[in-house]
């Protein structure tokens, strides 16, 4: 009876998520039924059905665009949401190790109850519609404002919204998950607040089409500036999907989108790929001479982008640097040309 699932919330830092749900997976396909799991749902349980949307539900409208999942929906479920419809790789030979993959991240997804993320409703976990679904943003991107709008923002802005970036990202690390594609087109700007999305998914990409071509890893436009060292030296080395995210390169991205919010590009601006692995994987930053701005705002840059993972700062950090920073002056780098580079727009 598929109402007896249940995935066991023991600890919420997620270390342990990999062995408590196998424990529900077996106890799914029958193999452990024991009284220790049980007795561990009575105490702190939640039924993945309360999760799982129907895709009958689901009305379908508009569709708003396609990412690396697949195609973005708005739609409606009591009320307007955006559905994301995961193509799922015919191909992939390992499918219900990968469903239950999904599985796994959408039980993350549900613990997460933060202003600054968007709103996790819940999921279609038949396999042949996976879908995930969530609030609807009616707003832009952080991408559109900077890179398609061209807008500057004054430093008091640029420090309200990293801030609220920094207290969503800090958020989603104490719960344990890492968000492995922190970037301006997952960040949207609703009335002036920072809403991020897509986090914790990366993984679910393994079950789609267009990701890889035989066993190299297709490389999206603009997605580069946003890794860290360590994961672009194991991009070559790549194996369904294991690139070493982590807290630290999570900040590493947050770091570039600070320097999105100063500069209005992207790092290494107008680099070809190859290039930026070269220099990125040995330790090279973009320059900051000609960014007008203090000294504490370049340091942000710098210590986001360290080289070594336990050199770089965690959220709590940084937002107590932001609270320190003068919010007058505008930052700028006006030996940069605003325009868009051709590697790294989609
Ligand atoms: P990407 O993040 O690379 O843009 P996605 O698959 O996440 O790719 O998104 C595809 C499109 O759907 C984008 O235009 C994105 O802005 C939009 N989108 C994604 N999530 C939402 C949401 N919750 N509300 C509104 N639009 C969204
Ligand atoms: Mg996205």
């Amino acid at each position: 009876d598929k109402s007896d699932k249940t995935l066991v919330d023991t600890n919420s830092s997620g270390d342990n998520r990999s062995s408590v749900l196998d424990r529900v997976d077996s106890t799914e396909s029958g193999e452990d039924g024991g009284g220790q799991g049980l007795s561990w749902s009575r105490v702190n349980s939640m039924s993945i059905k309360e999760w799982d949307i129907p895709y009958e539900e689901l009305q379908f409208e508009d569709r708003i665009g396609d990412g690396r999942f697949g195609s973005v929906y708005k739609g409606n479920w009591h009320g307007d949401v955006a559905i994301k419809m995961l193509t799922v790789d015919s191909q992939q030979t390992d499918q219900t190790s990968q469903l239950q993959a999904f599985k796994r991240e959408i039980a993350m997804l549900r613990k997460t109850r933060h202003e600054n993320l968007v709103l996790f409703m819940g999921a279609c976990m038949n396999p042949m519609h996976l879908a995930i679904v969530t609030s609807l943003c009616k707003h832009q991107t952080l991408f559109t404002h900077i890179h398609l709008r061209k807008e500057k923002f004054a430093m008091n802005r640029i420090i309200i919204i990293a801030s609220q970036i920094a207290q969503g990202m800090g958020y989603l690390h104490a719960k344990g998950i890492v968000h492995k594609d922190l970037k301006s087109k997952n960040i949207f700007i609703e009335n002036g607040k920072v809403v991020i999305t897509d986090f914790g998914l990366f993984n679910v990409t393994k079950l789609c089409h267009g990701n890889r071509k035989g066993e190299w890893l297709s490389i999206p436009p603009g997605w580069l500036c946003y890794l860290a060292p360590e994961v672009i030296r194991s991009l070559q080395a790549f194996n369904h999907m294991d690139l070493p995210f982590s807290k630290a390169s999570d900040v590493y991205a947050f770091g570039t989108v600070w320097y999105e919010l100063l500069c209005g590009e992207w790092p290494f601006h107008g680099h070809p790929s190859e290039s930026i692995i070269w220099q990125v994987g040995r330790g090279m930053k973009q320059s900051l001479g000609a960014l007008q701005a203090s000294k504490d705002v370049k340091d942000v840059l710098m210590s986001c982008w360290a080289y070594s993972v336990d050199e770089r700062p965690n959220y709590s950090r940084l937002l107590k640097t932001f609270e320190r920073l003068p919010r007058k002056r505008l930052a700028r780098c006006p030996s940069h040309p605003i325009q868009l580079s051709r590697s790294a727009e989609s």
